[in-house]
């Protein structure tokens, strides 16, 4: 199945903090179904362009418009049921909560009769719990979870346990996905799975991916293009081998 997908414009935007410029006067367009990277050094403002396109900060200056939809000043519930799932850098799962009960929490959004229904057991209720629940185990088994389904989230390893994350931002059914360095803190293996995850979302999903990411490696094997933040600004921009031989990226990378 492939998901029709709109392009992702993100233009002109700046973010002002008491005293300090955050993003200044940033642009860039992530393609439908491709896998946009944005790196950059320490404080270069990856994480508040993240912030920016969720809606847990507002930019000072500029728009984000994804498809028809106007995202700018949205706060993040709306942005969320237009379709723009997020992961965190660091980990947010109930920990005592199965991996099966941790996904179904990423379906909230998507569900119709609610808590009300659910808590006066009224049949509807359970049959729509059946289809969330097939949704879960075949999100699950598209990540490679599918035999830790019953087991604690907070008792897998910690490679696993960002893999639930992702999977819980799949369940969402998002038209894009922003995901915030996926393979921090993982073994090489772990690296190589999440990769192939990655590319199988855009490629069997669909769907369109922001990435920040640190791993280089992992940015230029599954990039379709890269937007580089320095101080705020955007010092490049284009496919990864560009952007790789760039004296401005270079430049900002040794830090002179
Ligand atoms: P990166 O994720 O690339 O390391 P950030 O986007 O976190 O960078 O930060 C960019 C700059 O904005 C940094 O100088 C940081 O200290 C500043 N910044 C980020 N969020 C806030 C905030 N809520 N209030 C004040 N300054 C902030
Ligand atoms: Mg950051």
């Amino acid at each position: 199945t492939t998901t029709a997908v709109a392009p992702l414009v993100v233009e002109d935007v700046t973010v002002r903090f008491a005293g300090l410029t955050a993003l200044d006067g940033v642009s860039f367009t992530v393609e439908p179904g491709s896998v946009h990277a944005v790196i950059g050094p320490n404080g270069a403002g990856k994480s508040t362009t993240f912030n920016v396109l969720s809606g847990v900060y507002r930019a000072t200056e500029g728009s984000v418009r994804f498809g028809d939809d106007e995202l700018t000043g949205l706060p993040p519930h709306r942005i969320a049921a237009l379709g723009v799932a997020r992961t965190f850098q660091n980990l947010a799962l109930p920990p005592r909560a199965t991996v099966a009960d941790s996904l179904l929490l990423g379906r909230h959004r998507l569900t119709r009769t609610g808590f009300v229904a659910a808590g006066l057991r009224l049949p509807s209720a359970a049959r729509e719990e059946r289809r969330h629940r097939e949704r879960v185990a075949e999100i699950a088994e598209f990540v490679g979870l599918a035999d830790d389904l019953d087991r604690p989230a907070g008792e897998l390893p910690y490679g696993k346990q960002k893999l639930v994350e992702l999977a819980r931002a799949l369940c969402m059914e998002p038209r894009i996905l922003l995901l915030d360095e996926p393979v921090a803190g993982m073994t090489a293996d772990e690296r190589r799975q999440t990769a192939a995850v990655v590319a199988g979302v855009r490629d069997s999903l669909g769907i369109s991916i922001v990435l920040v990411e640190h791993d280089m490696g992992v940015v230029m094997r599954l990039a379709d293009a890269v937007t580089v933040l320095d101080f705020g600004r955007r010092i490049a921009g284009g496919t990864p081998a560009q952007v790789q031989g760039d004296p401005a990226v270079v430049q900002a990378y040794l830090g002179t």
